[in-house]
């Protein structure tokens, strides 16, 4: 009450109120209203066992479709609502909403785990564990290891302590979690050494670039060996052309991920494709397909 007072006054009474936090405020009402409106989707983009053709996963990724500017790309938002509270609210959509669809695969026979991209400050709520715990609930159905989240390291994940707590309560749920463009951030290793993580996903930049540059393949096979020393999964992100593709399999990477295999796609269109993938050789195309 005293707070919403204050809010008013402010507003009414500070001329000098700066634009960009006008312009924010704004933004973010907007991003408030794309959500009560339902204007958010999910794609969804398949991971793949390169060596047995197996469809492993599905990674849901956030896309706004905006009324007059068309389908968004997370990043034309998702940096405005960083430390607000519709990053929680947007975050547990996301959540909430990747387990209706595993709900809804496995009717249609599709069983493979799908995960969702979670951001630091989401996780680092105390009541995290909590919260998954009642939307688990509400999907009795679906099979608490088939929900993974992707974890960054990012530097707001400062608190690794709170975080490996975190994590450990989910995964005695079943959850499972990776840690996302590992390789990219200060302290790679500190996190890995820290987080009880299940997987590790090779960043795309370390891919894209290892047939060229011998330090990224360096960094690429490190990456596996790590990962077979410790027992860990290990998945290729970016896995663009069927060089790539033959490169990571050599290396003992045969999980992928990239747009030579699928780009992110509508959930409707996943069966279909997996159909087609099933029935195709097991193998990458060469054509990059557009999305949609
Ligand atoms: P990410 O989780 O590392 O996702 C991979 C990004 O790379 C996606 O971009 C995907 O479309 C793109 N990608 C996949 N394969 C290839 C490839 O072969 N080549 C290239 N160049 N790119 C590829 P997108 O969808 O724009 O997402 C960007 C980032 O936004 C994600 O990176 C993730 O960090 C974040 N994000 C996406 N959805 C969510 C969400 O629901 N919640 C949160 N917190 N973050 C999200
Ligand atoms: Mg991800
Ligand atoms: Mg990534
Ligand atoms: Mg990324």
């Amino acid at each position: 009450q005293a707070k919403e007072a204050g809010k008013n006054r402010y507003h009414l009474f500070d001329p000098g109120l700066d634009r960009e936090v006008q312009a924010r405020r704004t933004k973010l009402k907007h991003i408030n209203v794309a959500l009560n409106k339902d204007e958010f989707v999910l794609y969804y983009q398949p991971k793949v066992d390169l060596l047995t053709g197996e469809v492993i996963g599905a990674e849901a990724l956030i896309r706004w479709q905006h009324p007059e500017q068309g389908l968004l790309p997370p990043a034309a938002f998702l940096g405005l609502i960083d430390g607000h509270d519709l990053e929680i609210e947007i975050g547990e959509w996301v959540i909430e909403s990747v387990l209706k669809q595993i709900a809804v695969w496995n009717t249609l026979g599709l069983t493979f785990p799908v995960s969702a991209n979670l951001s630091a400050n989401h996780l680092l709520q105390v009541d995290f564990a909590d919260r998954l715990q009642l939307m688990l609930e509400r999907h009795p159905a679906v099979k608490h290891e088939d929900l993974e989240l992707e974890i960054l390291e990012t530097s707001t994940l400062n608190d690794i302590d709170q975080a490996a707590g975190i994590l450990t309560q989910c995964r005695n749920m079943g959850v499972r979690f990776s840690l996302d463009d590992f390789g990219t951030g200060y302290s790679s290793l500190t996190y890995f050494q820290r987080l009880p993580v299940d997987t590790l996903k090779i960043d795309q930049s370390f891919v894209r670039d290892m047939l060229e540059d011998p330090n990224d393949l360096d960094i690429v096979e490190s990456i596996v060996r790590l990962t077979q020393t410790f027992n860990k999964s290990v998945i290729a992100e970016g896995v663009e052309t069927l060089e790539h593709g033959a490169m990571l399999i050599k290396l003992g990477c045969s999980h992928a991920q990239g747009y030579g295999i699928a780009r992110p796609m509508p959930a409707g269109k996943l069966p279909a494709w997996v159909e087609q993938w099933r029935h195709d050789e097991p193998w990458l195309t060469i054509n990059i397909p557009t999305e949609d």
